[in-house]
Formats: C-alpha cells, structure tokens, sequence
C-alpha cells in the first residue's frame, strides 16, 4: 500500500494524484506504506537519518547558545569593570552571570534558535549543524527553498513541545520518513547528501 506524502491517504499504485488533497505523488516523491516510527523501529537507515538530524540540532543549539554567552560577557564588561552604575542586590554575583540568566529566563534563545533557522534553511538549506552533518532541506516540488518554507518548518523551534509534537506527528502517520508534520504541510524534506553512519 502506498500513502499520499502530504496528507497521508492511501493510494492507488499507479495515481499521479492524491484524491484527497492533489499533491502531486509521481516518482519518488515519497511515497512509502510504514509510519515513520513503524520504519524507526526496524529500519537501520531511518534510525540513523534521525541520528544525523538529532546530532545537527544538537550542534545548531550549541553555536547559537555560545554565541549568545558571548554576546551576554561582551554586553556586561562596562559592568564587570565597574564603569557602569555602583553594584546593587544583584552584586554577589558577576555581572555577565546575571545578564546571562536575564537573557535566557526573558526567552531569548528560543527566540533566536529559530531565527537562526529560518534565516540558514530560508537563504541556505541548511544549517551549519546540517552541513557538518551532510544534511539539506528541499522543496518536494524541487523548487527552490524559500522563506515562506523555512518559516512554516521551524516555527516549532520556538517552544521544545511544538518541536516534539511536530516530530511525533510527522513519524506517527504515513509518508516521506524525513518528514516533521510541518514538512508534509508545507512540502519540504531532509535530504541527505553524504553517505554517514552514526548508528552502526
Ligand atoms: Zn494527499
């Protein structure tokens, strides 16, 4: 049985055409019986796709969090030097530890992960963490990615569950593997250009 890569209807084998929503789903365009978690169970390829994608977040997360610590030590040296106002409450601790913490709790990061994202994938494709990782996002249409793409696949990054709901209901139904729910809704996916295993 073969399901529809966007909406996740069954198929006829040889439809050009989902019935149900009119995606396009001629030649490999990702078309495919299991669910993803179906396939993450059995399948060595699918586990170590994921794998890949897991280690590139991880790496993405880690650029942007260091460069934020950066920023928080640069934006409170007038404070550490003492050039700015005398110390208050707050004086028991160093400065860029306070400015630090002001930026995290005040929801910066997340904020800034996903502009991240959708400024790298929107203009690239990709990600640093995604080029290490031999990773690229492509329209399933083939056109070019865009910024209405990029937004529409990474407005999850913006709260932990979204992004995990977003993972779970992309491999809990019927499609392209690669596929985050968001993927299928706006027709993109994750590519792998390089051959690499994480998972032997
Ligand atoms: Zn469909």
């Amino acid at each position: 049985m073969v399901y529809c890569w966007k909406c996740g209807s069954e198929l006829r084998e040889d439809a050009a055409f989902c019935s149900k929503c009119g995606a396009s789903v001629r030649g490999t365009m990702g078309v495919q019986s299991p669910t993803g978690f179906e396939l993450l169970r059995d399948d060595k390829n699918v586990q170590n796709h994921w794998a890949r994608r897991l280690v590139a977040f991880i790496i993405d997360a880690v650029i942007v969090t260091v460069v934020l610590a950066i920023i928080a030590i640069v934006v409170s040296i007038p404070f550490i030097i003492g050039l700015s106002f005398p110390s208050t409450t707050l004086g028991a601790f160093p400065a860029w530890w306070n400015a630090w913490w002001g930026l995290s709790l005040g929801g910066l990061i997340p904020l800034v992960v996903f502009l991240y994202f959708f400024l790298a994938e929107g203009l690239y494709g990709r990600t640093l963490g995604k080029e290490i990782m031999g990773l690229q996002i492509q329209r399933v249409d083939g056109r070019p990615m865009d910024f209405r793409s990029s937004l529409v696949r990474n407005v999850s990054k913006i709260y932990w569950v979204l992004l995990l709901i977003d993972v779970a209901v992309g491999l809990g139904t019927h499609g392209d593997m690669s596929q985050k729910w968001s993927d299928r809704y706006i027709g993109t996916k994750v590519e792998e250009k390089t051959r690499m295993t994480i998972i032997p």
